[in-house]
């Protein structure tokens, strides 16, 4: 499995929220270094080939947000601190350069940030890192057309917001209100939605409040960072805010436990945790799954010829179960969006999954895909896709031992459920001619 080739021979220096960018080929990265200025007011950002106590405090807020660099905080910006910069970013749905810029430099607290208030909500037209910040939870969300954050509130932006707003019920206005700015965590809400769930009884002593959905926070951080050690993945790691992601690991947490599998931390879910202090009283009843519905796929996702059976929580390495379905078939063939929707994360080199993305429907379920050999010309985080769009080629990256697609459904973003009768619903797998694109 490669790890991030994309090293540019770049070096960043950050001033006060302007950056300056100095591409030096593949000359001495060491003599733009010592000629950058900061003379702005702002700290500069070490880059590769640095060495110092602004290193260290990088590393430092990079393991602060739970991810690992290789060798630890060694104060050397080598390679494994520049694909640590890079996961973040990927993580972020920024682009995974490993260098520092001025977003990257936010994001791990390294430069000042701003704070976004019902005083200074971003507005149609403004531009700024109240934007960026808007446009970044947007593309959290999964919604479609949010696109990668560029700070600018143009009209592509009025329009996800308004698809947002759709989606979860607000006025759909196209305006970042109070509760527009709630629902997407960039505001506190004004009083936390109470969500009654079965595990929840008034009458239990809870030790919270319990971070809730749309929460970004340290405690949201302290969660995440919980369910991780607890062996529940987060994709995109503890990022501090509590999206559809964190929901699911919340879900299938209580899911292993036999309490409802509501996504709500509760005292009972908290207990699990290690977040209460004392185990809460068992549980009524264990509670029916929550329902779920999945709309049909709209596309078979791999050009035929091909094969796969439902292997759904097959026994895999490290006791994990199989959450997928696996179409195998050779090496180059077509890989479909399965539904309309956004491209909302690609990953260069998981693992597991190798060469990854992710497809979000508007309605907020969400499709993996894995194991690519490569993704389509064009196709990157904040892409919209057509339903039968070519979005990469089959392969065998990761933890593949042949050429397959490894297949994820997500209702709703949260846990996943079985593939395999939306699949054989519509199975493609004798389709051997190209989807005219
Ligand atoms: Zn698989």
């Amino acid at each position: 499995m490669s790890r991030t080739t994309l090293i540019i021979r770049s070096a960043v220096a950050l001033c006060a929220g302007a950056v300056l960018s100095v591409a030096v080929g593949t000359g001495s990265v060491r003599a733009a270094e010592s000629s950058q200025s900061t003379t702005q007011g702002g700290p500069a950002m070490p880059s590769r080939g640095d060495a110092g106590p602004a290193v260290v405090r990088l590393q430092q807020a990079l393991a602060a947000r739970g991810i690992a660099v290789a060798g630890g905080v060694s104060g050397v910006y080598d390679e494994a601190t520049a694909s640590a910069v890079a996961t973040l970013q990927r993580q972020s749905g920024l682009r995974a350069s490993g260098k520092v810029d001025a977003r990257t430099a936010k994001l791990l607290g390294l430069a000042p940030t701003v704070t976004v208030t019902s005083a200074n909500l971003p507005t149609f037209g403004s531009a700024g890192d109240v934007v960026w910040l808007l446009q970044a939870a947007l593309l959290e969300q999964g919604v479609a057309g949010a696109g990668e954050p560029d700070g600018q509130f143009g009209v592509a932006t009025r329009k996800a917001v308004t698809a947002f707003q759709t989606r979860r019920g607000l006025r759909a206005s196209g305006r970042v209100d109070d509760a527009t700015a709630a629902a997407l965590g960039l505001i506190p809400a004004p009083q936390a939605p109470k969500v009654v769930t079965a595990a929840a009884s008034p009458s239990k002593p809870a030790a919270g409040p319990f971070p809730a959905y749309g929460e970004r926070s340290s405690a949201v951080t302290a969660l995440q960072q919980q369910l991780i050690a607890a062996g529940f993945a987060i994709d995109g790691g503890a990022t501090g805010f509590f999206g559809p992601r964190t929901k699911g690991a919340v879900e299938a947490l209580q899911r292993r436990h036999g309490l409802a599998a509501t996504g709500v931390v509760d005292a009972a879910t908290a207990a699990r945790l290690g977040t209460a202090a004392a185990p809460a009283p068992a549980p009524v009843a264990p509670a029916a799954p929550a329902p779920t519905t999945v709309p049909s796929l709209v596309a078979f996702p791999m050009q035929g010829k091909c094969w796969f059976g439902d292997t759904w929580h097959d026994a895999r390495s490290g006791g994990r179960m199989h959450e997928g379905t696996d179409l195998i078939g050779a090496a180059g063939l077509a890989i479909y969006a399965v539904a309309n929707g956004t491209i909302t994360r690609t990953y260069d080199g998981l693992a597991l999954g190798g060469k990854s993305l992710r497809l979000t429907a508007p309605d907020g379920t969400y499709y993996f895909y894995a194991h690519l050999d490569s993704f389509a010309p064009g196709i990157g985080a904040g892409v919209g896709v057509r339903a039968g769009q070519v979005i990469g080629y089959n392969g065998a990256t990761g933890n593949a031992h042949e050429p397959h697609l490894h297949f994820e459904i997500h209702p709703g973003g949260g846990a996943a459920v079985n593939p395999y009768p939306y699949l054989k619903a519509i199975d493609g797998c004798r389709n051997t001619a190209l989807l005219p694109q």
